[in-house]
């Protein structure tokens, strides 16, 4: 059965990269009846913080990418990778390394200078035959996976097809260091091997780390997992995504008013596709997903596309939970909710031109705050020509009955009696109900504030 995992690193924030992969993982899982595994990757302990492995969590959560087991700490697992390495050390695998650093350091500038590729030269990997220097008083070794000499590492990667590296490429990778401590890529071959990983999908930053876990999982006699290495998302300058220019983490996009399922729609489509389809949910999604269209090209993030599948989702989200997000930002902007229309109502109205809640919340405001119309610009527009009609209107919405097509029916009447045009009293209404211009149209606008709003705004300055 298909076991994936999202293996982040905690650096603070949930990147956009990271949830693509991590998106894929899941959605293959999910594809396969299979199980996505959540791993925290929080050896670097400056890094993994409380908060940032919290920020990790969150983004996820935001998402909805649940996992089915985890999340794994490899800071718990400490016991378990020393475990593997005395197992290596003992059925020599592995080796333990004398050599100090300014050796090792002295021997890579001779092989630079050489014009060799700097690696460890093998003064104290163990042959058969072969007498190894005496141990140095007082020093700690580290330990040192013991890299096959020759041969090549080959795998099909599922994006990039297949990778060749001869193994002269590749060093006798330090496993552990001189205090005991694990390094990266073995615990990462490990983890694999203990949960059963089937398929690794991850950015193709770590192409070059492959081949060194598999040659430790095959040390371990693991069963290899399939690996996909996923290109870069670039930003709209072809650069890579960079997080002083773009934003690059996941819950800047929830700071920004954007819908998870949009989000998630969004980045399911960087980088892989199923046909010509733009808008799908995460049920479809899962049932299309296959590794086979998973590109090969980097793909760029395209903020005016996001914006048009976010304003999608908007249009098509439930009114009231669109309302419970943007209610706290309009009460941080003075939002008077007390008397004024209902939100939901209004959100209905508004949300054809929302590309995200953020702008949702700021033109639904204009019900809910008390109109200060510009004094000049209300001259402007409500001039000593209308104000008979305006007059005339206001009279009419005591009586009128309160739906849109009275409510319109009624400015024509009156438009047609004073022989005006419709925006020279919608201009007008406009900025004695909301004191702006520029609103919906003006018969909706007049049905949302309801008879008693309506009538005060306009009695007050309308004489
Ligand atoms: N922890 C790594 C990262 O955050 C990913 C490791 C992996 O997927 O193998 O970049």
């Amino acid at each position: 059965t298909v076991r994936t995992r999202f293996a982040p690193s905690p650096t603070g924030y949930l990147h956009v990269g990271g949830a693509r992969t991590a998106l894929f993982s899941w959605a293959f899982a999910r594809h396969h009846g299979g199980t996505f595994v959540l791993r925290i990757e929080d050896t670097d302990l400056e890094r993994s913080t409380p908060e940032a492995v919290q920020a990790i969590l969150d983004g996820m959560n935001w998402l909805g990418l649940v996992h089915d087991e985890g999340p794994f700490y490899q800071m718990q697992r400490m016991d378990r990778y020393r475990a593997v390495l005395a197992e290596m050390l003992a059925n020599g695998t592995a080796y333990h390394c004398y050599s100090s650093p300014e050796e090792v350091e002295a021997m890579r500038e001779r092989q630079r200078a050489a014009g060799e590729k700097p690696r460890y030269d093998g003064t104290w990997r163990p042959e058969s035959g072969k007498t190894l220097p005496a141990i140095p008083a007082d020093r700690k070794p580290v330990i040192r996976f013991k890299n096959p000499l020759d041969g090549d590492v080959t795998w099909h990667d599922v994006v990039k097809g297949q990778i060749t590296i001869n193994n002269r490429e590749l060093d006798d990778l330090v496993i552990a260091r001189p205090d005991g401590t694990p390094t990266y890529n073995f615990c990462v071959a490990v983890d694999d091997w203990d949960m059963q990983i089937t398929h690794v999908i991850r950015g193709d930053d770590h192409v070059n780390n492959t081949p060194r876990q598999i040659n430790i999982l095959n040390a371990l006699g693991a069963t290899l997992p399939q690996y996909g290495h996923v290109p870069m998302i670039l930003g709209t300058d072809g650069q890579k995504l960079s997080k002083r220019r773009d934003a690059v983490s996941v819950m800047d996009y929830s700071d920004k008013g954007y819908l998870p399922e949009a989000m998630l729609n969004y980045l399911a489509r960087l980088g892989w596709s199923h046909g010509d389809d733009e808008i799908f949910s995460m049920e479809q999604m899962c049932s299309w997903f296959d590794l086979t269209h998973l590109s090969g090209a980097a793909a760029q993030f395209n903020p005016e596309k996001l914006a048009w599948i976010n304003n999608h989702y908007i249009k098509a989200a439930d009114n009231q939970r669109l309302a419970d997000l943007v209610q706290p930002a309009m009460l941080k902007d003075g939002a008077i909710f007390d008397g004024a229309p209902s939100l939901p109502a209004v959100i209905a109205l508004l949300k054809e031109r929302a590309n995200t809640t953020v702008e949702l919340a700021q033109s639904a405001m204009l019900f809910y705050r008390q109109p200060a119309p510009d004094a000049a610009l209300l001259q402007q527009h409500l001039t000593d020509a209308i104000r008979p009609a305006l007059k005339q209107y206001t009279e009419l919405c005591r009586t009128v009955e309160w739906n849109k097509a009275a409510i319109s029916a009624a400015l024509k009447q009156v438009l047609a009696e004073h022989g005006l045009k419709m925006p020279q009293l919608a201009m007008p209404l406009r900025l004695l109900l909301t004191g702006q211009l520029q609103t919906p149209s003006i018969d909706a606008v007049i049905e949302l504030f309801g008879r008693d709003v309506v009538l005060a705004r306009l009695t007050n300055t309308a004489d």
